[in-house]
Protein backbone atom coordinates (compact mmCIF):
# COMPACT_ATOMS: atom_id res chain seq x y z
CA UNK A 1 0.00 0.00 0.00
CA UNK A 2 1.42 3.50 -1.13
CA UNK A 3 -0.68 6.25 -0.11
CA UNK A 4 0.36 9.65 0.24
CA UNK A 5 -0.51 12.20 2.03
CA UNK A 6 0.02 15.66 2.43
CA UNK A 7 -0.66 17.46 5.08
CA UNK A 8 -0.95 21.11 4.86
CA UNK A 9 2.25 21.34 2.89
CA UNK A 10 3.97 25.16 2.87
CA UNK A 11 6.93 26.45 1.12
CA UNK A 12 8.32 29.80 1.04
CA UNK A 13 11.49 31.22 -0.43
CA UNK A 14 12.15 33.99 1.65
CA UNK A 15 9.26 36.35 1.08
CA UNK A 16 8.23 34.60 -1.52
CA UNK A 17 5.08 31.98 -0.65
CA UNK A 18 6.01 29.63 -3.21
CA UNK A 19 3.14 26.90 -2.08
CA UNK A 20 -0.01 27.37 0.14
CA UNK A 21 -0.90 25.33 2.49
CA UNK A 22 -1.60 22.06 0.53
CA UNK A 23 -3.65 19.29 1.56
CA UNK A 24 -4.12 16.26 -0.81
CA UNK A 25 -4.47 12.98 -0.64
CA UNK A 26 -3.49 10.16 -3.59
CA UNK A 27 -4.53 6.70 -3.29
CA UNK A 28 -2.91 3.59 -2.93
CA UNK A 29 -1.89 3.28 -7.23
CA UNK A 30 -3.91 6.03 -8.20
CA UNK A 31 -2.38 8.19 -11.18
CA UNK A 32 -2.05 11.72 -9.97
CA UNK A 33 -0.99 14.58 -12.38
CA UNK A 34 -0.15 18.19 -10.90
CA UNK A 35 -1.43 20.07 -13.75
CA UNK A 36 -0.85 24.01 -14.01
CA UNK A 37 1.13 27.17 -16.04
CA UNK A 38 4.75 27.83 -15.15
CA UNK A 39 5.46 28.90 -11.90
CA UNK A 40 2.45 27.62 -10.05
CA UNK A 41 4.67 25.43 -7.52
CA UNK A 42 4.21 21.84 -9.41
CA UNK A 43 7.92 20.91 -9.04
CA UNK A 44 8.57 22.30 -5.66
CA UNK A 45 5.69 20.20 -5.17
CA UNK A 46 6.79 17.00 -6.16
CA UNK A 47 10.60 17.87 -4.91
CA UNK A 48 9.09 18.22 -1.39
CA UNK A 49 7.09 14.89 -1.89
CA UNK A 50 10.51 13.09 -3.29
CA UNK A 51 12.80 14.91 -0.44
CA UNK A 52 14.63 17.20 -2.77
CA UNK A 53 13.47 20.27 -0.98
CA UNK A 54 12.04 20.86 2.96
CA UNK A 55 8.73 22.07 3.15
CA UNK A 56 8.42 25.27 5.53
CA UNK A 57 5.79 23.78 7.40
CA UNK A 58 3.08 20.42 7.08
CA UNK A 59 3.81 16.64 6.97
CA UNK A 60 4.19 14.37 4.04
CA UNK A 61 2.98 11.11 4.34
CA UNK A 62 3.55 7.82 2.36
CA UNK A 63 1.98 4.27 2.73
CA UNK A 64 1.44 5.24 6.49
CA UNK A 65 4.84 6.09 7.36
CA UNK A 66 6.19 10.13 7.97
CA UNK A 67 8.85 10.99 5.69
CA UNK A 68 9.23 14.13 5.64
CA UNK A 69 11.87 14.29 7.69
CA UNK A 70 13.66 11.23 5.71
CA UNK A 71 16.24 11.27 3.10
CA UNK A 72 15.11 11.10 -0.66
CA UNK A 73 16.41 7.30 -1.16
CA UNK A 74 14.49 6.37 2.32
CA UNK A 75 11.15 7.24 1.15
CA UNK A 76 10.59 4.15 -1.06
CA UNK A 77 10.26 6.19 -4.43
CA UNK A 78 11.75 6.66 -8.00
CA UNK A 79 12.09 9.74 -9.97
CA UNK A 80 11.92 10.69 -13.49
CA UNK A 81 12.75 13.63 -14.42
CA UNK A 82 12.62 16.32 -17.62
CA UNK A 83 16.76 16.05 -17.75
CA UNK A 84 16.51 12.26 -16.98
CA UNK A 85 19.90 11.64 -16.29
CA UNK A 86 21.15 8.40 -18.21
CA UNK A 87 24.62 8.07 -17.78
CA UNK A 88 26.30 8.21 -21.46
CA UNK A 89 28.65 6.10 -20.59
CA UNK A 90 27.16 3.10 -19.37
CA UNK A 91 25.15 0.51 -21.91
CA UNK A 92 21.71 0.33 -21.47
CA UNK A 93 21.79 -2.86 -19.22
CA UNK A 94 24.06 -0.45 -16.80
CA UNK A 95 21.82 1.77 -16.70
CA UNK A 96 18.67 0.02 -15.86
CA UNK A 97 20.54 -2.12 -13.23
CA UNK A 98 22.49 1.18 -11.49
CA UNK A 99 19.87 1.18 -9.00
CA UNK A 100 19.69 -2.48 -8.01
CA UNK A 101 23.37 -2.17 -7.58
CA UNK A 102 23.60 0.29 -5.53
CA UNK A 103 21.17 -2.03 -3.42
CA UNK A 104 23.35 -4.52 -3.79
CA UNK A 105 20.61 -7.08 -5.12
CA UNK A 106 22.01 -10.42 -6.82
CA UNK A 107 23.15 -10.43 -9.92
CA UNK A 108 20.48 -13.11 -10.95
CA UNK A 109 17.42 -10.85 -9.38
CA UNK A 110 19.31 -7.96 -11.23
CA UNK A 111 19.39 -9.67 -14.70
CA UNK A 112 15.52 -10.40 -14.42
CA UNK A 113 14.53 -7.48 -13.37
CA UNK A 114 16.68 -5.78 -16.31
CA UNK A 115 15.42 -8.00 -18.80
CA UNK A 116 11.71 -7.68 -17.32
CA UNK A 117 11.59 -3.77 -17.11
CA UNK A 118 13.64 -3.45 -20.72
CA UNK A 119 10.87 -5.88 -22.02
CA UNK A 120 8.10 -3.44 -20.90
CA UNK A 121 9.75 -0.12 -22.38
CA UNK A 122 10.36 -2.38 -25.44
CA UNK A 123 14.24 -1.54 -25.41
CA UNK A 124 15.45 -5.54 -25.01
CA UNK A 125 17.02 -5.17 -28.54
CA UNK A 126 19.02 -2.43 -26.94
CA UNK A 127 20.34 -3.20 -23.53
CA UNK A 128 24.25 -3.57 -24.76
CA UNK A 129 24.10 -0.41 -26.44
CA UNK A 130 26.05 2.63 -24.71
CA UNK A 131 23.38 5.20 -23.53
CA UNK A 132 25.20 8.30 -25.43
CA UNK A 133 23.84 6.86 -28.82
CA UNK A 134 20.64 6.33 -28.21
CA UNK A 135 18.24 8.73 -29.57
CA UNK A 136 15.85 10.76 -27.26
CA UNK A 137 12.96 8.82 -27.21
CA UNK A 138 14.86 5.62 -26.47
CA UNK A 139 16.78 7.51 -23.60
CA UNK A 140 13.91 9.09 -22.17
CA UNK A 141 12.62 4.92 -21.98
CA UNK A 142 15.63 4.06 -20.33
CA UNK A 143 15.23 6.38 -17.56
CA UNK A 144 11.51 4.95 -16.86
CA UNK A 145 12.77 1.62 -17.29
CA UNK A 146 15.42 3.07 -14.19
CA UNK A 147 12.78 3.73 -12.14
CA UNK A 148 10.26 0.66 -13.01
CA UNK A 149 12.95 -1.64 -11.85
CA UNK A 150 13.30 -0.23 -8.84
CA UNK A 151 10.22 -1.57 -8.19
CA UNK A 152 9.06 1.45 -6.00
CA UNK A 153 5.65 2.08 -4.54
CA UNK A 154 5.47 5.42 -5.23
CA UNK A 155 7.10 7.07 -9.14
CA UNK A 156 7.43 10.92 -9.25
CA UNK A 157 7.44 11.60 -12.84
CA UNK A 158 8.65 15.69 -13.64
CA UNK A 159 7.38 16.28 -17.46
CA UNK A 160 9.19 13.12 -18.30
CA UNK A 161 7.99 13.66 -21.74
CA UNK A 162 9.05 17.11 -22.77
CA UNK A 163 12.05 16.15 -24.56
CA UNK A 164 10.46 14.58 -27.16
CA UNK A 165 9.06 15.16 -30.47
CA UNK A 166 4.80 15.31 -30.60
CA UNK A 167 4.80 12.19 -32.49
CA UNK A 168 7.06 10.27 -30.03
CA UNK A 169 5.39 11.66 -27.18
CA UNK A 170 2.06 10.27 -28.45
CA UNK A 171 3.23 7.17 -28.43
CA UNK A 172 4.99 6.98 -25.18
CA UNK A 173 2.43 8.66 -23.62
CA UNK A 174 0.31 5.55 -24.44
CA UNK A 175 2.28 3.39 -23.37
CA UNK A 176 3.24 4.67 -19.80
CA UNK A 177 -0.29 4.78 -19.21
CA UNK A 178 -0.47 0.79 -20.30
CA UNK A 179 2.98 0.18 -18.15
CA UNK A 180 2.29 2.30 -15.16
CA UNK A 181 -1.36 0.71 -14.14
CA UNK A 182 0.21 -2.89 -14.91
CA UNK A 183 3.22 -2.37 -12.29
CA UNK A 184 0.75 -0.96 -9.67
CA UNK A 185 2.20 1.94 -8.17
CA UNK A 186 1.45 5.32 -6.82
CA UNK A 187 2.24 7.74 -9.55
CA UNK A 188 2.53 11.45 -9.68
CA UNK A 189 3.31 13.02 -12.70
CA UNK A 190 3.97 16.86 -13.13
CA UNK A 191 3.26 18.43 -16.23
CA UNK A 192 1.70 21.81 -17.90
CA UNK A 193 0.63 20.06 -20.81
CA UNK A 194 -3.52 19.85 -20.20
CA UNK A 195 -3.27 16.93 -23.11
CA UNK A 196 -1.29 15.37 -21.23
CA UNK A 197 -2.93 15.10 -18.51
CA UNK A 198 -6.36 14.37 -19.04
CA UNK A 199 -5.68 11.15 -21.36
CA UNK A 200 -2.88 10.01 -18.30
CA UNK A 201 -4.83 11.02 -14.89
CA UNK A 202 -7.05 8.79 -12.68
CA UNK A 203 -7.55 12.29 -11.44
CA UNK A 204 -5.45 16.16 -12.09
CA UNK A 205 -5.02 18.17 -9.42
CA UNK A 206 -5.25 21.67 -11.10
CA UNK A 207 -2.36 24.08 -9.43
CA UNK A 208 -2.66 28.10 -9.20
CA UNK A 209 -0.84 30.47 -7.85
CA UNK A 210 0.70 28.02 -5.21
CA UNK A 211 -2.28 26.37 -4.44
CA UNK A 212 -4.76 23.19 -5.90
CA UNK A 213 -7.94 25.05 -7.07
CA UNK A 214 -9.36 21.55 -8.14
CA UNK A 215 -8.40 17.62 -7.37
CA UNK A 216 -10.50 15.63 -9.86
CA UNK A 217 -10.83 13.33 -12.59
CA UNK A 218 -10.30 14.73 -15.95
CA UNK A 219 -13.80 14.60 -17.20
CA UNK A 220 -14.79 16.87 -13.46
CA UNK A 221 -12.01 19.14 -14.01
CA UNK A 222 -13.62 19.70 -17.64
CA UNK A 223 -17.27 19.41 -16.81
CA UNK A 224 -17.22 21.03 -13.71
CA UNK A 225 -14.65 23.01 -13.13
CA UNK A 226 -14.77 24.24 -9.32
CA UNK A 227 -13.18 27.52 -10.00
CA UNK A 228 -12.95 29.90 -12.85
CA UNK A 229 -9.41 29.84 -13.34
CA UNK A 230 -9.98 26.15 -14.31
CA UNK A 231 -12.84 26.53 -16.81
CA UNK A 232 -10.12 29.30 -18.32
CA UNK A 233 -7.01 26.91 -18.35
CA UNK A 234 -8.68 23.74 -19.35
CA UNK A 235 -9.97 23.39 -22.85
CA UNK A 236 -8.40 24.08 -26.11
CA UNK A 237 -10.20 27.13 -26.47
CA UNK A 238 -10.75 27.40 -22.88
CA UNK A 239 -14.71 28.51 -21.93
CA UNK A 240 -16.72 31.31 -22.60
CA UNK A 241 -17.37 33.55 -19.44
CA UNK A 242 -20.06 36.54 -19.97
CA UNK A 243 -21.11 38.87 -17.49
CA UNK A 244 -24.44 38.33 -16.27
CA UNK A 245 -27.04 40.25 -14.59
CA UNK A 246 -29.70 39.33 -11.86
CA UNK A 247 -33.48 39.99 -12.88
CA UNK A 248 -34.90 38.55 -9.99
CA UNK A 249 -35.66 34.92 -8.78
CA UNK A 250 -33.29 33.09 -10.40
CA UNK A 251 -33.17 34.97 -13.48
CA UNK A 252 -30.14 36.46 -15.51
CA UNK A 253 -29.44 38.67 -18.33
CA UNK A 254 -26.54 37.49 -20.30
CA UNK A 255 -25.96 39.86 -23.23
CA UNK A 256 -29.09 39.58 -24.80
CA UNK A 257 -30.14 36.32 -23.66
CA UNK A 258 -32.43 35.98 -20.74
CA UNK A 259 -32.14 32.48 -18.66
CA UNK A 260 -32.50 30.46 -15.42
CA UNK A 261 -29.70 30.42 -13.51
CA UNK A 262 -28.71 30.44 -9.56
CA UNK A 263 -31.45 31.74 -7.32
CA UNK A 264 -28.71 33.75 -5.41
CA UNK A 265 -28.99 37.52 -3.89
CA UNK A 266 -26.09 38.93 -5.62
CA UNK A 267 -26.07 41.46 -8.33
CA UNK A 268 -23.92 39.82 -10.81
CA UNK A 269 -22.31 36.25 -11.80
CA UNK A 270 -20.59 34.89 -14.83
CA UNK A 271 -22.40 32.94 -17.05
CA UNK A 272 -20.35 30.73 -18.34
CA UNK A 273 -20.26 27.69 -21.29
CA UNK A 274 -17.71 25.95 -23.16
CA UNK A 275 -17.57 26.39 -27.30
CA UNK A 276 -18.51 23.02 -28.10
CA UNK A 277 -21.88 23.71 -26.01
CA UNK A 278 -23.68 25.70 -28.11
CA UNK A 279 -25.94 25.22 -30.92
CA UNK A 280 -26.95 27.43 -33.83
CA UNK A 281 -30.78 28.20 -33.15
CA UNK A 282 -33.58 30.54 -32.85
CA UNK A 283 -33.59 32.39 -29.86
CA UNK A 284 -29.61 32.84 -28.95
CA UNK A 285 -26.98 34.84 -28.09
CA UNK A 286 -26.18 37.22 -31.00
CA UNK A 287 -23.05 36.84 -32.27
CA UNK A 288 -21.32 38.27 -35.28
CA UNK A 289 -18.60 35.92 -36.71
CA UNK A 290 -15.15 37.63 -36.84
CA UNK A 291 -12.54 34.36 -37.61
CA UNK A 292 -13.25 31.59 -39.35
CA UNK A 293 -10.64 28.64 -38.62
CA UNK A 294 -11.78 25.08 -39.98
CA UNK A 295 -10.24 22.51 -38.50
CA UNK A 296 -11.54 19.19 -39.79
CA UNK A 297 -13.68 18.00 -38.12
CA UNK A 298 -15.42 20.88 -36.59
CA UNK A 299 -14.76 24.63 -37.30
CA UNK A 300 -13.92 27.02 -34.64
CA UNK A 301 -15.32 30.68 -34.80
CA UNK A 302 -14.68 33.56 -33.20
CA UNK A 303 -17.26 35.76 -32.46
CA UNK A 304 -18.64 38.79 -31.07
CA UNK A 305 -21.16 38.92 -28.33
CA UNK A 306 -22.25 41.85 -26.54
CA UNK A 307 -18.87 43.38 -26.87
CA UNK A 308 -16.69 40.66 -26.19
CA UNK A 309 -15.21 37.71 -27.44
CA UNK A 310 -16.84 34.66 -27.66
CA UNK A 311 -15.46 31.28 -29.54
CA UNK A 312 -17.88 28.44 -30.44
CA UNK A 313 -16.63 25.45 -31.90
CA UNK A 314 -19.46 24.44 -34.87
CA UNK A 315 -20.22 21.22 -37.42
CA UNK A 316 -17.46 21.98 -40.25
CA UNK A 317 -20.73 21.28 -42.50
CA UNK A 318 -22.07 24.82 -41.46
CA UNK A 319 -21.29 27.45 -43.51
CA UNK A 320 -20.08 30.25 -41.92
CA UNK A 321 -18.20 33.20 -43.10
CA UNK A 322 -16.71 36.37 -41.17
CA UNK A 323 -19.35 38.79 -40.73
CA UNK A 324 -22.58 36.55 -40.68
CA UNK A 325 -24.73 37.12 -38.18
CA UNK A 326 -25.42 33.70 -35.99
CA UNK A 327 -28.08 32.91 -32.83
CA UNK A 328 -25.98 30.53 -30.22
CA UNK A 329 -28.08 28.75 -28.17
CA UNK A 330 -26.05 27.74 -25.07
CA UNK A 331 -27.05 23.43 -24.03
CA UNK A 332 -28.74 24.18 -20.75
CA UNK A 333 -27.16 21.19 -18.72
CA UNK A 334 -23.65 22.40 -19.58
CA UNK A 335 -23.95 26.07 -18.39
CA UNK A 336 -21.65 26.81 -15.11
CA UNK A 337 -22.11 29.91 -12.90
CA UNK A 338 -18.97 31.60 -11.12
CA UNK A 339 -19.48 34.02 -8.48
CA UNK A 340 -16.86 37.76 -10.24
CA UNK A 341 -15.57 37.89 -6.63
CA UNK A 342 -14.61 34.69 -5.05
CA UNK A 343 -14.39 33.27 -8.74
CA UNK A 344 -15.38 30.00 -7.35
CA UNK A 345 -18.40 28.28 -9.32
CA UNK A 346 -21.84 28.85 -7.97
P1 LIG B 1 7.63 25.02 -14.30
O1 LIG B 1 6.55 24.34 -15.03
O2 LIG B 1 8.13 26.26 -14.98
O3 LIG B 1 8.74 24.12 -13.84
P2 LIG B 1 6.46 24.92 -11.65
O4 LIG B 1 5.00 25.03 -11.54
O5 LIG B 1 7.05 23.58 -11.53
O6 LIG B 1 6.95 25.64 -12.97
P3 LIG B 1 8.13 25.60 -9.43
O7 LIG B 1 9.40 25.18 -10.06
O8 LIG B 1 7.56 24.73 -8.39
O9 LIG B 1 7.04 25.89 -10.55
O10 LIG B 1 8.33 27.06 -8.83
C1 LIG B 1 7.30 27.74 -8.13
C2 LIG B 1 7.77 29.13 -7.81
O11 LIG B 1 8.80 29.09 -6.84
C3 LIG B 1 8.34 29.87 -9.01
O12 LIG B 1 7.91 31.20 -8.96
C4 LIG B 1 9.83 29.77 -8.81
O13 LIG B 1 10.48 30.88 -9.37
C5 LIG B 1 9.98 29.74 -7.31
N1 LIG B 1 11.15 28.93 -6.89
C6 LIG B 1 11.34 27.63 -7.12
N2 LIG B 1 12.50 27.20 -6.58
C7 LIG B 1 13.06 28.28 -6.01
C8 LIG B 1 14.30 28.52 -5.28
N3 LIG B 1 15.15 27.53 -5.03
N4 LIG B 1 14.52 29.78 -4.85
C9 LIG B 1 13.64 30.78 -5.06
N5 LIG B 1 12.49 30.64 -5.74
C10 LIG B 1 12.19 29.41 -6.21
Amino acid sequence: MAEIVIKNVAKSFGSFKALHAIDLTITDQEFMVLLGASGCGKTTLLRIIAGLETPSQGEVWIGGRRVDHLPPRERGISMVFQNYAVFPHLTVYENIAFGLRMKKLPQAEVDKRVKRTAELMHIEQLLKRYSGQLSGGQRQRVAVARALAMEPDVILMDEPLSNLDALLRLEMRAELKGVLAESKTTTIYVTHDQVEAMSLADRISVMNGGRIVQAASPVEVYRNPAARFVGSFIGNPPMNFITARRLGDGRWQAADLTLDGPAVQQDKLEFAIRPEDVNVAEGGLKAVARVVEPLGAHTLVTCEVGGGLFRAVLDSDMRVAPGDELSLVPKPDRIRWFDPQSELAV
